[in-house]
């Protein structure tokens, strides 16, 4: 059958519009709540592209890994809240929250639901087959050692919500069969004691070091700095329960907060505690005050520590690291401490991890 042009222009309009209507107007994916807490928690499904930073997207000197963003501990001085934020900011843009949700997902100061809105990393098993592709094949298998994976340094990989995703357990699962490794954990948190056997898998294959984060035996001063992060006691009991079973596993004091958590008494009770739980090493460092952390910590010293304030605005205006001078004494405080505890001198995450480290939570272990 021959049909005219004006017959084919019709049928082809009357296909187009066939088709408007059967597709619905585009709208990208808005974000799953996956599961959500009484006191107003949720957990937001995300699917990203990659789960394994080089060296060349973050500016550090190791791969990094962070199966979640944003953290329930909500420690006043945590400098991920920016990643959050910045994710809050590409959902809305990308027309995935809606107006509502992104005043929701990112507070009056675009930090306050880091805590309350944590996004978890679907399909993230998948993603790292293709990132540990990209990894093999820039580091050589004699380069691994020089070229480590560091696990938690954004966000605290055992965090609360690591009990129900297991996220963190399935990574270490899939690095538990890679061969030669160079693998660092850093949480604050005795969840990963629920890992021990898998990371004693790791450590038979590859170099593997688990970096338990506190800053304080002070109960009472730890739930002025750090909103719902666990106790001091059950964090020493997780470090002893990982040295017991094999685990190389240490301390990392920090951040050390000036006036606060810097005394040599305070200091002293730290590095006994680890003694005492079996560590095998120490770190320490002071804190940095990025923009973002100034919002939330200062209004906390200024409550809590009301005759710090001052000094606290004077040491760090227009800088984020404290003064040389300052930064100088203390690392001479924990040299002392390390070789009077017998712990290794002056072996920290920068010796080991590598030196140009950025935010002091990456520098640090936060
Ligand atoms: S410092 Fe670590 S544990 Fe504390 S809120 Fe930030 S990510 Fe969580």
């Amino acid at each position: 059958m021959v049909v005219g042009k004006r017959g084919a222009n019709s049928a082809k309009r009357s296909r187009q519009l066939q088709l408007l209507n059967a597709v619905p107007p585009y709208r990208p994916a808005a974000l799953p709540i996956l599961d959500e807490r009484l006191r107003g928690t949720k957990f937001v499904a995300l699917e990203p592209k990659s789960v394994l930073n080089s060296p060349q997207q973050t500016g550090v000197d190791f791969w990094s890994l962070n199966p979640y963003i944003g953290c329930e501990f909500g420690c006043t001085y945590c400098y991920a809240r920016y990643a959050h934020r910045y994710t809050v900011e590409r959902a809305h843009d990308g027309g995935r929250l809606s107006d509502a949700e992104f005043h929701e997902f990112r507070g009056p100061h675009g930090w306050e639901a880091f805590e309350k809105r944590v996004f978890v990393k679907e399909r993230l098993l998948g993603v790292l087959e293709g990132d540990l592709r990209r990894y093999f094949r820039s580091v050589g298998p004699t380069d691994r050692p020089s070229a480590p994976i560091v696990i938690g340094t954004a966000t605290d990989p055992y965090q609360p919500a690591e009990r129900r995703f297991r996220l963190t357990r399935g990574i270490l699962e899939r690095l538990a069969r890679c061969e030669g490794l160079n693998i660092g954990i850093i949480t604050k948190s005795p969840l990963i004691a629920r890992d021990t056997d898998v990371l004693q898998r790791l450590q038979e294959r590859s170099d593997l070091e688990v970096h338990i984060s506190l800053n304080t035996v002070d109960v009472s001063l730890i739930r002025q700095v750090e909103a719902r992060s666990p106790m001091p006691a059950v964090r020493l009991r997780a470090l002893k329960r990982l040295a017991g079973a094999g685990v190389r596993v240490g301390l990392i004091v920090a951040p050390v907060l000036p006036g606060i958590t810097d005394d040599v008494p305070h200091l002293e009770a730290l590095f006994q505690a680890a003694r005492e739980a079996g560590a095998r090493f120490v770190h320490a460092g002071p804190l940095r005050l990025y923009p973002a952390v100034r919002d939330r910590f200062l209004p906390m010293v200024e409550a809590c520590f009301p005759h710090l304030a001052a000094r606290y605005r004077r040491a760090y205006e227009g800088r984020s690291g404290v003064p040389r001078d300052y930064a100088r004494a203390l690392s001479a405080r924990i040299k002392k401490l390390q070789a009077r505890f017998g712990f290794p001198v002056n072996e920290g995450m920068v010796d080991r991890y590598g030196r140009r480290l950025a935010p002091a939570q990456q520098e640090l272990g936060l």
